[in-house]
């Protein structure tokens, strides 16, 4: 008699929690993961894989993604989620605001977030969940619905929109941002998002743990005086440019501004994104100590690990906040072998080159920022990582039991009895040169070309099925919408 429905034979099963790397075989029943044990028979199941004495680790949770800003949500949807899929990604937690780019449009979350539903629905490899960001002031109102009604338990706010456009200098927010006449996207209303969601917290206590804020931290008025001086002087072109156009004391005030609002509201759970500098880094942890009564997260993205200003493939690499000089890099290493780093994430936002560019090519200040790069998050992490001395643990951690923790996701990031069977198999001996022509995102280009990384993915599964195999995305797209927090 059979008793499983799949069973991955001879794998180094990789778990948050534990530095040991067993090897053992996985059987799974249905979605879920039923036993994990050295030795289990082919004969108890009735499809076998052969996991070739690869890692086996929690399928990635990558918890910053921008599907739907740059090509229309449907689009992005089925073919980023195939970049996800062939990275080891079994989940997507992807931010959607009202305003320019995305859905483009104005007006509130009751009409908009079915409308994000629709256009996600049925057509991802993987499961996924949204961020939302409170643009007006009617949308405070809005979050007990969102929670309650619709899943959505982590909130945005990108500091630097206050005097900033997306990609450079403007003064023209409320066309930008499609907010009300009158309103202004500013610190007050960054307090009061955050009175809002406390707000939410103490309705619903049960579900507090999982209700979080994250920060995108740069500040307008400093990034706009650089810039100029940045472009007056001429000297630096390029990524070069770009960084010194938002310097990293630009991320350290916002860092402090964000965690003074948070002590003043009495909101604990904020989630720092994308710390790319040192500065930056040692703002956060600085206010950690400042604060201890907030329980802060801090985010760095596999982009800022793996380049810098001069070893990525030209101004494709544009991206907020920058890329930077190598010191940076090394710092962020630093800090995330001390111990100091939640979540690494892509922050992959597909941005194909006929978008990207500007009529001159070469002009770092007339590209879009963003780029994709979730395929790159796993096997990069492991590859470096591994060099650098990061255990496989903390990867698992890092990548799957973390972020799962923090956003709602109790049937994520383990691979253990119970959980859903997310599976993402790694050679951790076979290396590759990226060629964005590999790629399954619909993304041309890569800042990542011709790095070398040290690991492959060699197969995904979602929920029990194969989504990634033998070098293919597989199957159906039947990745769900994770309304949270999910029920184990
Ligand atoms: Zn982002």
């Amino acid at each position: 008699m059979t008793a499983y429905d799949l069973l991955i034979k001879d794998v180094r099963v990789v778990r948050p929690g534990t530095d040991e790397v067993p090897g053992a075989d996985i059987a799974i029943t249905g979605e879920k993961i039923v036993a994990v044990a050295p030795d289990i028979g082919a004969d108890q199941a009735r499809e076998v894989v052969d996991g070739a004495g690869h890692l086996a680790f929690p399928g990635v949770v990558d918890a910053h993604q921008h599907w739907g800003i740059y090509n229309p949500l449907a689009e992005d949807t089925a073919t980023e989620s195939r970049a996800c899929a062939q990275g080891g990604v079994t989940t997507s937690l992807t931010y959607i605001r009202t305003g320019q780019y995305y859905l483009n449009r104005g007006g509130s979350y009751a009409e908009v977030f079915p409308e994000v539903l629709a256009g996600a629905a049925g057509k991802s490899y993987v499961d996924y969940a949204f961020h939302l960001a409170p643009m007006q002031s009617s949308h405070i109102d809005e979050i007990p619905d969102l929670i309650s009604e619709h899943g959505v338990t982590s909130f945005k706010i990108f500091m630097f929109y206050g005097g900033h456009g997306l990609h450079g200098r403007s003064n023209r927010q409320n066309e930008f941002l499609m907010i009300p006449e009158g309103e202004r996207y500013d610190l007050a209303h960054f307090e009061f998002v955050m009175r809002g969601i406390q707000r939410a917290r103490e309705r619903f206590p049960e579900l507090s743990d999982a209700i979080s804020l994250s920060l995108h931290c740069e500040t307008a008025e400093i990034m706009t005086a650089y810039t100029e001086l940045v472009e007056r002087d001429g000297k630096l072109s390029g990524l070069e440019a770009y960084s010194a156009s938002r310097p990293p004391h630009s991320e350290g005030l916002a860092v402090t501004i964000a965690s003074y609002l948070a002590h003043e509201t009495g909101l604990p759970t904020i989630n720092l994104l994308h710390l790319s500098s040192a500065k930056a880094m040692e703002a956060a942890v600085l206010m950690a100590r400042a604060f201890p009564h907030v329980d802060f997260r801090r985010e760095v993205t596999i982009g800022h690990l793996l380049a810098d200003v001069s070893t990525a493939d030209g101004i494709g690499g544009k991206v907020n906040p920058p890329l930077r000089p190598r010191e940076d890099v090394e710092a962020l290493w630093r800090h995330l072998l001390d111990g100091q780093v939640d979540w690494v994430v892509s922050d992959h936002a597909c941005c194909k080159e006929a978008t990207k560019f500007g009529a001159d090519r070469e002009d770092v200040f007339e590209a879009k920022s963003g780029f994709g790069g979730t395929e790159y998050l796993l096997p990069g992490l492991v590859g470096e990582g591994r060099a650098r001395g990061l255990s496989m643990r903390r990867v698992a951690e890092l990548t799957a039991w973390n972020p799962a923790r923090r956003f709602g996701l109790p049937t994520k990031g383990d691979i253990a009895p119970g959980y859903d069977a997310d599976i993402a198999l790694i050679d951790p001996d076979r290396s590759w040169v990226v060629d964005p022509a590999d790629s399954e995102s619909t993304q041309e280009y890569s800042p990542f070309r011709g790095l070398e990384i040290g690991s492959t993915v060699t197969a995904t599964f979602l929920r029990g099925q194969p989504v990634y195999r033998d070098g293919k995305v597989h199957g159906l797209p039947t990745g769900r919408y994770l309304h949270r927090p999910t029920a184990r």
